[in-house]
């Protein structure tokens, strides 16, 4: 792995640390709360640092033809994904989540 793509990894990382972040403020304080400091509400926020994820993934694909990150998004592998969240939402529900 060359250098420029290994940093590539390191700002996706980062760049996924950054949403998660968003996705927990989200959860703790609501999706509509906006931050004092920024103004911006939870979810866009979200959004932003979602863009910061294709972002560092499309760098990856510029460094690397091979790694087609967001070149072929799979919409079937998406779509099996929504269903797969929607079957263990029910599952979890049974099991006691508000
Ligand atoms: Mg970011």
């Amino acid at each position: 792995m060359d250098a420029k793509t290994k940093y590539g990894l390191v700002v996706l990382a980062e760049e996924l640390g950054e949403l998660q972040k968003e996705v927990f403020k989200a959860i703790r304080f609501g999706l509509y709360d906006v931050n004092p400091k920024t103004g911006q509400t939870n979810v866009d926020a979200m959004r932003d640092e979602f863009c910061d994820v294709v972002g560092a993934m499309e760098f990856l694909d510029k460094e690397d033809a091979m790694v087609n990150l967001v070149d072929i998004i799979d919409y079937q592998a998406v779509q099996n994904k929504v269903v797969k969240i929607e079957h263990y939402y029910k599952y979890s529900q049974e099991r006691g989540w508000d």
